[in-house]
């Protein structure tokens, strides 16, 4: 079944992050699809996140009518979610600067308001790319849920737009760059370090789970960093406001939990196994089912074995009985899924020096203060290629996708 469900990963899942990233090879399916085939991802690239190509599809489902299937009743968004009045914004009141980072249907870019001169992150998502992959639902669930949610731990969303060709995304700069190439640098944290990250995320999380948000992508990657070194946790691309249960195959592959990857129905507490992975790879470098070939066959065989089959490097005990509560195989068992919630992870003994309350006013010094030496200071990101691709965007064409994303205003008047 693994093998099979692997196999199905490799062929079918849109691919989310990174279009320079080796992990997945990309080949030009007959159908003009890519086709994704695992090879060896190395360790210093930020790993790519993967989904099933629609909400609406579950893989054994699939495998039985080969087509997608309706939307299961409790997977629809719960609609509960309350938007934030929006700003109104449009590239031309911006100067697109260098890019921040890459995915799969565009990029985030540094710019600058011509207005207050203050320095912006704009997603820029093309509306093609994101409907080829069969993502709509899920670029539209990022929009609505970052639109209604403010917490001093997540991305702020100042507001979006489209024109005819892109979707924009107007968010805070965050200028101390992602978690992930801190980790890299540093091999693995001290103790108490990763405490800290791993205590702001688990509020973080805490906070979307108490708005019936599952996140679905926790990783080093997503976790960005502060000028004062506190957290600030991006991209919901597959973020999703559900009461109940959904069963979307979505995620990091070292990171998913063992129900996504049987394929079975879960809840909010894929975030908190996830949570352990994170744990685990921050004292040790890597994740705990680190496959150092890329094989994800053995990667979700061993997931679905489950961590007595880790070697487990000297953690801190009490680090260790975290880990193995949060990465318990059964979610009923699960901390964080219990009946007190997220309580049980707060009044974990590892966590017991935490102060929650000053954590959540980030009256904790962080650890690591990253270099920013003046407002619109990129350097802690990587440097990718601009290609020129600004320069297209707000350009004439047709817009034959427009409608698929309501919520994102024209606020330039359709040219074509
Ligand atoms: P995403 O597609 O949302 O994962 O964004 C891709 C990459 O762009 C992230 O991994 C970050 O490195 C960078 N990025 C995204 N949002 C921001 C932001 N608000 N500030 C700074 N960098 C960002």
């Amino acid at each position: 079944m693994i093998r099979r469900m692997a196999g199905r990963l490799g062929s079918h899942l849109g691919h989310h992050k990174d279009e320079n990233d080796t992990s997945f090879m990309m080949l030009s399916g007959s159908s003009g699809e890519s086709l994704h085939i695992s090879t060896g991802v190395p360790v210093n690239m930020p790993r790519g996140s993967i989904s099933t190509m629609t909400e609406r599809t579950s893989l054994s489902e699939w495998s039985k009518r080969g087509d997608s299937i309706d939307m299961q009743e409790t997977d629809k968004p719960t609609q509960q979610l309350t938007r934030r009045p929006k700003g109104t914004y449009k590239l031309v009141d911006f100067i697109i600067q260098r890019t921040l980072g890459t995915g799969s249907f565009g990029r985030v870019h540094l710019v600058q308001s011509k207005h207050n001169l203050r320095y912006y992150a704009i997603k820029v998502l093309n509306k093609e790319k994101v409907v080829k992959m069969k993502q709509i639902d899920h670029t539209n669930n990022e929009q609505r849920i970052l639109e209604s949610i403010q917490h001093p731990f997540i991305i702020n969303l100042w507001g979006t737009f489209q024109d005819n060709t892109n979707l924009y995304m107007v968010m805070d700069f965050v200028p101390g760059g992602e978690l992930f190439t801190l980790l890299r640098r540093s091999n693995r944290f001290p103790d108490p370090v990763a405490k800290f990250y791993a205590a702001e995320v688990a509020l973080a999380l805490d906070f979307l789970h108490s708005n019936n948000i599952i996140y679905r992508d926790l990783k080093p990657e997503n976790v960005l960093l502060n000028v004062d070194g506190h957290i600030k946790v991006a991209d919901f691309g597959f973020a999703k406001d559900i009461d109940t249960t959904t069963w979307t195959l979505c995620g990091t592959p070292d990171y998913l939990a063992p129900e996504i990857i049987a394929q079975s129905r879960y809840n909010k507490s894929v975030d908190w196994y996830a949570l352990g992975v994170l744990i685990f790879e921050m004292l040790s470098g890597l994740p705990p089912y680190h496959q150092p070939d890329g094989n994800h066959v053995l990667l979700y065989q061993k997931i679905s074995r489950g961590p007595a089959f880790i070697r487990w490097p000297n953690f801190n005990p009490f680090a260790t009985d975290l880990i193995l509560k949060l990465m318990e195989h059964d979610p009923s068992k699960r901390y964080g899924n219990l009946h007190s919630g997220g309580s049980d992870v707060f009044a974990h003994s590892w966590f017991r020096e935490v102060d929650w309350e000053k954590l959540r006013n980030r009256e904790i010094t962080a650890p690591y203060l990253p270099k920013v030496h003046s407002e619109g200071d990129a350097s802690a990101f990587e440097a990718y290629p601009e290609d020129n691709v600004a320069a297209l965007y707000g350009l004439p064409a047709d817009d034959p996708f427009g409608h698929d994303f309501p919520d994102f205003d024209y606020t330039t008047i359709p040219s074509s």
